[in-house]
């Protein structure tokens, strides 16, 4: 039996005005299925989670969670989002990590953690709290659920950002660059957490990133865009140790 991906991306493409940033993408994530995204600044990376997030339209293509049509092409080249009740049930399997941590700065980081699962998903208080302080004690902040965002570090509020994501128990994750606006000395921690919630398997990730010696122990496939399209995808050992295209060559070479 072969499993249906849980994201399909098709012929996507997305334009500001006359600056083209997608240019044709197509893309499938299948369940559990880690796949880091790396590229040059402006190749389209963040673009990508945007039009999943609905925060951004496509001009052209279709994108597809668990078999269903989030953006549509129709016929004539015009792009339609799913029904708000497709949506909805749409939005809730997918969590996102950005850059910033986006926390409620008047709630503690237990409310933080409680408000989705209790407006979005309708849990009731008490299993809203179960699951916060389960999700808060995976990433090591059992002892936070009483401070506010402001008396935390950088690091520890991004870990609060994931468990807010990790509560609704998405079927997949974004991450988008989600140490790049850390102190060097606190990335490890955000990158470990996330490390170990890979581990766990259940969860497909979609991770951008330029921590290249990440992507090549999380993730199970590694895409690499430039100037709106995907140039090489495949294994990280084949993307890493033998790139194909120069340009991917000169992007890694960056890293070295
Ligand atoms: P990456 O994540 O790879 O750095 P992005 O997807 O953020 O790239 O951006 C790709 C390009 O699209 C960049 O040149 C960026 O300036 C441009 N862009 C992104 N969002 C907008 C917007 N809302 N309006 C105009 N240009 C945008």
């Amino acid at each position: 039996m072969t499993t249906s991906p849980i994201v399909t991306y098709r012929g996507v493409e997305k334009s500001f005005g006359d600056l083209a940033v997608l240019r044709g993408v197509d893309l499938d994530i299948y369940p559990g299925e880690k796949v880091a995204v790396i590229g040059p600044s402006g190749s389209g990376k963040t673009t990508i989670a945007r039009l999943l997030m609905t925060l951004e339209e496509p001009t052209a293509g279709t994108i597809e969670v668990d078999g269903e049509p989030l953006w549509q092409e129709r016929r004539g080249g015009q792009t339609v989002r799913a029904s708000e009740k497709h949506l909805h049930r749409l939005r809730s399997s997918i969590g996102m990590v950005f850059q910033h941590f986006n926390l409620f700065p008047h709630m503690t980081i237990l409310r933080n953690c409680m408000e989705a699962p209790v407006h979005v998903l309708g849990l009731s208080k008490a299993e809203a709290k179960a699951r916060a302080i389960r999700m808060l004690e995976k990433v090591g902040l059992a002892d936070k659920v009483d401070a506010y965002p402001a008396q935390l570090s950088g690091g520890q509020k991004q870990r609060v950002a994931i468990a807010r994501a990790l509560v609704m128990k998405p079927k997949i994750m974004l991450f988008d660059e989600p140490t790049s606006a850390l102190d060097p000395e606190l990335v490890g921690e955000v990158l470990s957490v996330i490390a170990e919630i890979a581990a766990e398997g259940e969860m497909a990730m979609l991770l951008i990133t330029h921590e290249m010696a990440f992507a090549r122990d999380v993730a199970d496939r590694v895409v690499f865009f430039d100037e709106g399209r995907i140039v090489e995808e495949g294994p990280p050992e084949r993307i890493f140790d033998a790139p194909e295209s120069e340009r991917l060559r000169t992007f890694l070479q960056r890293f070295r």
